[in-house]
C-alpha cells in the first residue's frame, strides 16, 4: 500500500514546520528524494530536516556546487546532495552515493538527474508552488513502499 500526504502551507515556518514533522519518521538507511522547480523549497525543507535532527546551531549551505554536504544525527550520517548539476547520471557514484546507501540518511534533490540509480523505496518529498501566493506551497510526502 502507498501512503501519501498533501499539505499547504503559507509560508517558510510552515515549510520548516511540515519538514520537523517529516524528520520524526526518519531512520538509518532511509533516502528522501525531493521534488521541485528551482526555488520550490527543497532546500529551505531539508535544512529543516538536517537542523532538527543534528542541532539548530548546524549551518545548512545548499549543496548546489559542492554536490554533497554531510552532518552526523542520531541515526547516523545524513548524506544531502544536489543532483542538478551531474552532467551523468554515474557521476553520483564520484561523490559518496555508495558509502551514502550503507550508512546514513539521504537527502537528494533532482532525484531526477540520476535516472534509474535512484532505488524504488524512497520517500519522495514534492513541492509545489502556487501562482496566487509566492509564499504559498503544496507539499505531498509519499512513504517508500516497504516489503508486506
Ligand atoms: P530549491 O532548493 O527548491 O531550489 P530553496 O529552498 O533554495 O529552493 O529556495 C526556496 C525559496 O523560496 C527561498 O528563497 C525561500 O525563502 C522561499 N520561500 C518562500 N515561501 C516558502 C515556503 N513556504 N517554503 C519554502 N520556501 C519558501
Ligand atoms: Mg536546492
Amino acid at each position: 500500500m502507498i501512503i501519501s500526504m498533501r499539505i499547504t502551507v503559507q509560508n517558510e515556518a510552515e515549510t520548516a514546520n511540515a519538514a520537523q514533522n517529516f524528520a520524526d519518521k526518519l531512520k538509518n538507511s532511509d533516502l528522501c528524494a525531493f521534488y521541485g522547480d528551482l526555488g520550490a523549497g527543497k532546500t529551505h525543507f531539508c535544512r529543516a530536516v538536517i537542523q532538527h535532527l543534528c542541532g539548530n546551531h548546524v549551518t545548512v549551505p545548499s549543496p548546489t556546487f559542492t554536490l554533497v554536504e554531510t552532518y552526523d544525527s542520531p541515526h547516523g550520517p545524513i548524506w544531502h546532495f544536489d543532483a542538478y548539476r551531474l552532467d551523468h547520471p554515474d557521476e553520483i557514484f564520484e561523490i559518496g552515493w555508495e558509502e551514502a546507501r550503507q550508512d546514513g540518511i539521504i537527502l537528494l534533490e533532482w532525484p531526477e538527474k540520476i535516472g534509474s540509480i535512484l532505488p524504488k523505496a524512497v520517500w519522495t518529498v514534492t513541492l509545489e508552488n502556487d501562482s496566487s501566493d509566492p509564499n504559498m506551497r503544496h507539499i505531498t510526502i509519499t512513504e517508500p513502499e516497504r516489503p508486506s
